[in-house]
């Protein structure tokens, strides 16, 4: 055991290898499937093709390998050996130099990335929607109308400042946002799908079988039932965890015409869960930054079985899955 720990503790990964494992993990867990992720990769380069030259001047090349374009090494080089990774679910200024006062840190991995393109994530829902029932037009239209609002939302933000610190700081930044959510959202779907629950508190007592949602329900913020009651029954349950962020509130009329009984989801705005409502759908919210931190344990279990040393911060609750 002791020799085993002293060889785990000597290795190392380079920036670009525990991006490319962020990447690998995020597709293999994609609520699409495969097939569809590749087929929307191979569009995408066909897409930049048929560009102009202004316009592939500023594209960001990035996003034809990997196809979630919120999760990125932002700061640092891909080759950097790393030993020592500080995270947290928002990463900003205050963590960055919590790094520095730690030492040692190589880099910093963040949850929620700041920065312009999460609108581009949120096409990942029209496929989902999609197939949850909802015809692909409707699930387009509504998307885009969506993710445009989202679009013109974020773009006056401060898409630089964690940036701008990390390189004063000399620390490398990586927020491989989307892979982590799909790993959480594919971990409860699975979960739910074998335990086959038949009520609302059923789907209760199926999170909380789970070390995340127990922490934060000691703490204050763990599960609970945004619209419906415990006692019903469930219909057809969606899980809602991936595709950037939360969807219209328009889609809740069309899911629930689609059939959809129960969502389980992350966090609901009051205007969504009130259309929820309206349409006779089950809400349970899992919770926030229990359900990131599910994810991110999910992707930093498989680095630090590489021997690299973990420090949580920020909100995320670390569990370890590995002994
Ligand atoms: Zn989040």
């Amino acid at each position: 055991m002791t020799s085993k720990t002293n060889s785990m503790t000597t290795k190392t990964m380079t920036t670009q290898q525990i991006y490319d494992l962020a990447i690998k993990m995020g597709i293999e867990s994609d609520p699409r499937g495969l097939k569809k992720v590749h087929e929307l990769m191979k569009r995408k380069k066909i897409q930049y093709e048929k560009m102009s030259k202004d316009e592939k001047k500023y594209y960001n090349m990035e996003k034809l390998n990997n196809p979630y374009p919120d999760a990125m090494i932002f700061v640092g080089s891909p080759d950097k050996k790393i030993k020592k990774i500080l995270a947290g679910i928002d990463i900003e200024t205050p963590e960055l130099l919590l790094a520095d006062r730690i030492g040692g840190v190589d880099l910093v991995i963040a949850h929620h990335p700041e920065w312009p393109y999460i609108h581009e994530v949120m096409d990942m829902q029209v496929d989902f929607y999609n197939q949850c029932g909802i015809p692909i037009n409707i699930a387009e239209w509504i998307t885009k109308e969506w993710s445009r609002e989202i679009e013109r939302s974020t773009k006056p933000l401060n898409h630089e400042r964690a940036i701008d610190a990390a390189k004063l700081l000399n620390l490398s930044l990586l927020a491989p946002h989307s892979c982590m959510d799909n790993l959480a959202h594919d971990y409860i779907d699975k979960l739910i799908k074998k335990n086959h629950p038949e009520y609302i508190e059923d789907i209760l007592d199926i999170l909380m079988e789970i070390s995340e949602y127990q922490i934060a329900t000691e703490n204050g913020y763990g599960p609970s039932i945004f619209s419906g009651d415990k006692n019903n029954r469930v219909g057809k349950i969606i899980v809602e965890f991936a595709g950037g962020t939360s969807p219209s509130l328009k889609m809740y009329e069309k899911l629930s015409q689609a059939g959809v009984g129960t969502s389980v989801s992350m966090h609901i705005k009051e205007d969504a869960r009130k259309e929820a409502e309206k349409y006779n759908m089950n809400i349970v919210i899992a919770g926030h930054y229990a359900s990131d931190s599910l994810g991110t344990n999910l992707y930093l279990d498989e680095i630090e079985k590489n021997g690299i040393e973990i420090v949580p911060c920020s909100g995320l609750i670390r569990v370890k899955r590995f002994k």
